[in-house]
């Protein structure tokens, strides 16, 4: 989550909601890393997660993030619960919640909706205070 802190910090530079994200292989290794950078690409999907998912996919050579960690500071949004589910991905950990937009537990549940043929293992409130303050200074700046 120290890594994923480092990849927040690096978005509001660009005018990017501060939310980073890393992939750690099956034993641990990272992956991958990412942050939000819609604002710097003008790219509506360039989420952390999603750009952090494609990284550590290309970085595997595969699609399938089979026994994979994604850290995320923010609790990901429908979209990025989508791309989850998707990569096939073992485990989402997160840090601070989005009662407004989260779908991993907080407004849907999508990473673990039983209708879905993959649901991965999520674990939350991982430095939730350092990761809700991120982005609660972001947002009193502005
Ligand atoms: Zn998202």
């Amino acid at each position: 989550m120290r890594q994923a802190l480092d990849e927040a910090a690096q978005a509001a530079p660009a005018g990017d909601v501060p939310v980073g994200a890393v992939v750690l292989g099956p034993d641990g290794a990272l992956l991958a890393a990412g942050h939000n950078e819609r604002e710097a690409t003008g790219d509506p999907t360039a989420h952390a997660e999603v750009l952090a998912l494609r990284r550590a996919a290309a970085a595997l050579g595969s699609w399938r993030l089979t026994g994979c960690t994604l850290v995320v500071t923010l609790e990901p949004c429908t979209m990025c619960a989508g791309a989850l589910v998707q990569s096939r991905i073992g485990r989402v950990v997160y840090g601070a919640r989005d009662e407004k937009a989260g779908a991993a537990g907080s407004l849907w549940d999508v990473v673990r909706d039983r209708r879905l043929n993959h649901r991965p293992e999520v674990i939350h409130g991982v430095l939730e205070d350092v990761c809700a303050g991120l982005l609660t200074s972001f947002f009193r700046d502005r």
